[in-house]
This record gives C-alpha cells, structure tokens and sequence, in this order.
C-alpha cells in the first residue's frame, strides 16, 4: 500500500469514528483486542457473498483477485489500456488516494467503480448509504483525476444481488449537500489524521462495542472524566457541551435556573437538566437510580415478556423467547420459558415460529406484555408483511399499540427513569440490578454467530446455548420490570 495513501476503509471506519482510523495507524497495536467472533462472522459473510456474485464472470473479464498485492496496480493498469470489459480484485491509486473496487466495469470511455456488499444499498429514505458512498466516491475519484472515469457514480452490489446505481452527485437531503459533498469533507478529515494534522479523541458511541480498541479508549475516557460517559450524550453533542463541561464532573455542577443560567447551542433546558442529573449521579459514589416520577406500571397476574433473535444476513427472525409469570394468589408465583425457535432456515420454519409466538401473545387479552425497544415492534411488522396469513397489520397494531403492551426502555426508562450507569442497555442495567447471565460472553450479535453454526453442526449444545442466552434475556426484561417498580421517585434536579 502507497505509504500514508487515504484508502476506503478509513472512509468506512470515518462514519462512525475519527479516532479508530487515528488508532489504526498511529495506536499502540499491542492495545488492540481480537476481534469479536461476530465481527468475523461479518467478514467470513462478506467474502462469501463477494465469491458468490462474483463466481461466474463474463468472458474477457480480467480476474485480478488472486494476482501478487505487490503487482495489483500495475496489472489494474495493463487491464484498463487494453480495455477489458471487467476488472475483478481491481487496485487503483493517485495523489495519496488509494481504492480496492470490487469491480470496474466499462462503459463507452469511462470505467466504473463497484463494490459489492453484504447489507442493503441504500438507507431508510432510499438514498445511497453513507459508508458505502464513500467508498465508492473515492474509486471514482481516483478514475476521475486519472481521465478514467468522466463523471461521478458508481454502484453497489447489495446483499440480494441486485445492482444499485449511486449517481454522487444526487442532493441528500433538502438541508445536506450530496454523497460526494460528504465524500470531500471525510477526505479532507482523512487526510489531516493521515498526516497527523487532526487531532481526534475517543468517544463513548455505538461504535465502541464492536471496536479492538474498546478497551483502550475506555480506559482513557474513564481518565479523562469523559462528558460521553453520560448516557445518550454522544460526540456530537460533546462539542455543543465543550465550552461549558467537558467533563462528567464540570457537567455535574451546571448551573441550570437562576441568574447563572447556562445555555448549551441545541439542547433545550429540560433535556439540558437531564444530562445534569444524569452526569450527578454518575459522579456521587453510591448514588442510586430513581424515577422522575411515578411510573405507570403495575404487577398483574400474567405477565409475558418478550425477547427477539434476528439473524439479518439470512433475513430471518429465528427465535420468539417468551417468559411468562403467573401470579396465582399473594406469594404464589410461576415462570414458564417458551422458545419459538426454528428449526431450519427455511421460511416454513420461520412462519410457524413467527405464529406460535403471535397465539401465545394474543391468547389472553388482560396479560401485560413487556420487551425492550421498538425492534420487536418493528419486527413483528415485518414479519406479518411476510407471511399475512397469519395475522393482519391490525391485529399486530393492536398488539403493540394496547396500553398494556410496554417498551420497557423506550416508554419508561429512557424518558422517566436516571441511573448511575454509562448507558441504558438491557445488560448494564440489568447487570447492576445483580442479574448475571449463563453464557460468559453473552450478546444478541454472538446469538447470531452460534445460531449460524448450530443450523451447519445441529450441535446440541449449541441450540442450548442460544435458547439458554435467549431466556436469560427475558428473564433480564423481567428483573428490570421488577427494578423499576421499587424504585423511588425523586423530583428532578433534586439531589441524590
Ligand atoms: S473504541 Fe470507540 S472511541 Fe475508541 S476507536 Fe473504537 S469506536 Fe472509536
């Protein structure tokens, strides 16, 4: 690789955080942690899907997959004077960019950049995925400067096969500019971290949990009294605080009220007060978690609470876990699990669980029905649009629109709930509530890994493993259920 070149994992890793790509080329390797076996699992399914699109190329395509590394360019070279059709495993590089397209395809003069992927093309507004845009914007600019390619597009083969054309040129939005307006602006970031000009710091975000260097950020964010240690308080808005608190500490003690009154850009006063609260909390030892006010909740006789297990390369929804409580008379209680799991990957399996998991839910119409988080919700959406047999689009509004179906974190925890924790993920709160799960690295993106091998295996072990990991989940939705109703109220900005 050209020595200090931009290349287009940076502008991937770019989209979520500036500091993996200072900590990749600058960072302490020894620090990094291996990589989740979800993270290769991804890896593993975006070879596959690259090998299966790509098994057959057409004849006169000049294959470069396998070529030596150190002969790529000049081989990407010979192939595009001599005006091959298609270019495979393609390396191009000018004036400190370099690209590894998937494909360059040509067309009259011009060759164009392609990548193939194993997500969807686009994001929720049809528009083409910034990560991706990126990616393929800096191939195209490459072929551009080098008089290759005479206008700015590619495209991208998604993870169903079908080619998405990306014209990155195209308006974003009525207020951002287009992909390529956003490809210069991570270049130009790219660049200054590249030449050490950037100075980038590390930020408690999404990103981390799937990130090598998550250990060695956390430790420096611990240090250094992050403010993005306070839940939902997010790089972004790390600048808006910057000049007021830049520490969980200074955050802490903000005036809010009276004559001293700050004001941060873009954050009203009463989400201004919940940072505050939340930032006190974290920073007074043995301080607990409270309600802001009496929450709407109360225990009934049957109680369902509801976990879901996604597998998204495979498109299925293959595991409904069901906890149900019982309350039959004053200290008399049972809990049951039911796992609506399938049994192989076809979508015969994935109707039946999908139908067995919907009578149960709907089958006793006073049961209280708890899960975490509109996925389900969404989900469930989903999977009536898929098999509509089952039930109609009401009956799964109805479902979840009842008064007593909850989101536990959106309609209680997050707007009506402070604790002294750095995030309000089921495991962290659940986990301090004193709830341990079985497995020793349990999460819904190892789930999806085991539940890949145990359909290749039908290891035995392995369907426990899930089953097991899915019905601590639920029992975890009901612990925290069980938290919230002995917490105490507190009036806000009254101190802990
Ligand atoms: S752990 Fe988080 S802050 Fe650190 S590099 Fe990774 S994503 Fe960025």
């Amino acid at each position: 690789m050209a020595a200090g070149a931009v290349t287009a994992s940076m502008l991937y890793d770019l989209t979520s955080c500036a500091h993996r790509v200072h900590l990749d080329l600058f960072g302490d390797r020894s620090r990094r942690e291996k990589a989740s076996a979800f993270v290769e699992m991804l890896w593993r399914e975006g070879a596959l899907h690259e090998a299966r699109q790509l098994a057959s190329p057409p004849p006169g395509t000049a294959d470069l997959r396998e070529a030596p590394a150190h002969l790529r360019q000049e081989l990407t070279a010979a192939a595009m004077a001599a005006g091959a059709p298609l270019i495979l495993g393609a390396e191009i590089a000018t004036d400190g960019l370099l690209a590894r397209p998937d494909l360059l395809r040509r067309e009259g003069r011009d060759y164009v950049p392609g990548d193939i992927k194993a997500g969807v093309a686009v994001d929720a507004k049809g528009r083409p995925k910034h990560a991706y845009a990126n990616q393929v914007a800096l191939a195209a600019d490459i072929l551009i400067r080098s008089g290759a390619l005479s206008g700015r597009r590619g495209f991208v083969v998604d993870r169903s096969g079908a080619e998405v054309a990306y014209d990155l040129d195209t308006p974003l939005g009525v207020r951002s500019g287009s992909a390529w307006s956003a490809y210069e602006a991570a270049l130009g970031l790219a660049s200054a971290i590249v030449s050490g000009q950037a100075a980038t710091r590390p930020a408690a975000c999404a990103a981390c949990k799937l990130c090598v260097w998550r250990g060695h950020c956390r430790e420096a964010l611990v240090a250094g009294d992050d403010v993005t240690l306070v839940p939902h308080l997010g790089p972004r808005m790390r600048a808006a605080f910057e000049p007021h608190a830049r520490t969980v500490a200074e955050l802490a003690s903000l005036p809010i009220g009276g004559d001293s009154e700050v004001v941060v850009k873009g954050i009203g006063r009463e989400r201004l007060a919940r940072f505050r609260d939340r930032a006190r909390l974290l920073s007074s030892p043995g301080a607990s978690a409270y309600a802001r006010s009496v929450l709407p909740l109360a225990r009934a006789e049957r109680e369902l609470f509801l976990d879901i297990e996604v597998d998204p390369f495979g498109d299925r929804t293959y595991l409904h876990g069901i906890l149900e409580r019982t309350r039959s008379g004053p200290g008399r209680e049972t809990e049951r699990f039911h796992a609506h799991l399938m049994t192989d990957d076809g979508e015969g399996e994935e109707r039946r669980a999908f139908s067995d998991a919907f009578k149960q839910l709907t089958a006793d119409p006073d049961a209280r029905i708890y899960y975490w988080s509109p996925y389900e919700r969404t989900l469930y959406r989903a999977l009536q649009a898929r098999y509509p047999d089952v039930c109609s689009a009401d009956e799964v509004e109805a479902l979840f629109g009842r008064p007593e179906t909850i989101d536990l974190l959106n309609d209680i925890v997050n707007p009506m709930t402070d604790w002294p924790l750095h995030d309000h993920s089921i495991k962290t709160i659940a986990k301090h509530l004193g709830f341990r799960w079985r497995d020793a690295e349990p999460s819904g993106a190892a789930s999806i890994e085991w539940y890949r091998r145990w359909l290749a295996s039908g290891d035995e072990a392995i369907r426990r493993r899930i089953v097991e990991y899915n019905e601590d989940d639920c029992i975890a939705t009901r612990v925290v259920l069980d938290g919230l109703l002995a917490l105490p109220v507190r009036a806000p900005g009254e101190r802990a």
